[in-house]
């Protein structure tokens, strides 16, 4: 990121005690649902998400994803992570939370099948667990369930189908499950992870294509049985996830130009291996690849240092 950039990010990042699409709103006031076509992507009522009280959600302490189009975004900030969603795709564009060692408890799976995530204003499809069925692809939580053990609240809430994208088994139960033993087991070891992990969809799947937004075209490749593309779940041609580890207890504070940095992006393909180093990129090949700018609180100059390397293997000294 350009340090003008950035710093119009960390400005945009002010504001999202809102959410995005909260700010959009009052361009928006005189759109009413039109209840004899229930399947157009008709613009919700938003008054039931609820901005943050005041500052930001922790798991955003680094920085809030923020790319060219917020129309497709749909901000929903809860105790356990942020999810950016995506009411065009019905998946999330990312999910960003903190882990840390608090986290882990000895909790195990609360369900064995995902929830609509109540929390989706009126209007928004609700995806269910069924959805998916049939597809050949796994519900893949972006924020683990192995990650909230805490509670049983903070559990459920990694159940969520806002929380998932399809994801081939080889790479959910692969790879991609390896990172996630190693985020545990770095919070384990006294660190402290801020995580934003999400998909990449092909450009058929592009939502922001209008002003309003667009549910994307039959070209997409999508799970679910509903012929109305807005009921459909697009699929991800990959996922990615970015981690800065901090020591514990400490955030935007402890992020120096040695800060340790992972960032990956895995194929939504099987044969993947669980070898996860092997899908290490820079934090700006990300940002290239995604359009999203990452860790944009972070100060220019040691973002830029950070953003720059990837991952280079073995572990990480505290
Ligand atoms: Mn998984
Ligand atoms: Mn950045």
């Amino acid at each position: 990121m350009t340090p003008s950039r950035a710093a119009g990010c960390a400005a945009l990042a002010l504001l999202v005690g809102c959410d995005l699409d909260l700010i959009e709103l009052p361009s928006l006031p005189s759109l009413p649902t039109v209840p004899s076509r229930p399947s157009l992507p008709t613009v919700p009522s938003w008054p039931t998400v609820p901005a943050l009280p005041s500052g930001r959600s922790v798991h955003l302490a680094l920085g809030v994803p923020t790319d060219a189009s917020s129309q497709d975004e749909l901000v929903l900030v809860k105790p356990q992570y942020v999810v950016s969603y995506n009411r065009f795709r019905n998946d999330p564009n990312w999910v960003a939370w903190r882990l840390t060692a608090a986290d882990l408890g000895t909790v195990g799976r609360t369900q064995r099948t995902f929830s609509p995530d109540p929390q989706l204003p009126d209007g928004v499809y609700r995806v269910h667990h069924r959805d998916y069925a049939g597809s050949g692809y796994d519900h893949g939580h972006l924020c683990p369930s192995a990650e909230r053990t805490a509670t049983f609240d903070d559990n459920a809430a990694t159940f969520l189908t806002t929380n998932i994208v399809p994801q081939r088994h080889a790479i959910n139960a692969g790879a991609w499950e390896s990172l996630e033993r190693w985020s545990v087991e770095k919070a384990r070891e006294g660190w402290d992870l801020f995580i934003v992990a999400g998909g990449r969809w092909d450009p058929s799947c592009a939502t922001d294509s209008s002003p309003l937004g667009a549910v994307p075209g039959d070209a997409c490749p999508s799970v679910g049985r509903s012929p109305d593309p807005a009921r459909r779940v697009a699929i991800p041609i990959s996922t990615w996830k970015v981690i800065v580890l901090v020591p514990r207890g400490h955030g935007l504070d402890a992020v120096t130009a040695g800060t340790p940095v992972v960032a990956v992006e895995m194929p939504n393909e099987a044969g993947s291996g669980h070898d996860w180093e092997r899908y290490a990129v820079s934090v700006d090949e990300l940002e290239a690849r995604t359009g999203y700018d990452f860790l944009n609180l972070v100060a220019g100059a040691v973002q830029q240092r950070i953003e720059a390397a990837a991952w280079r293997g073995g572990d990480v000294a505290r």
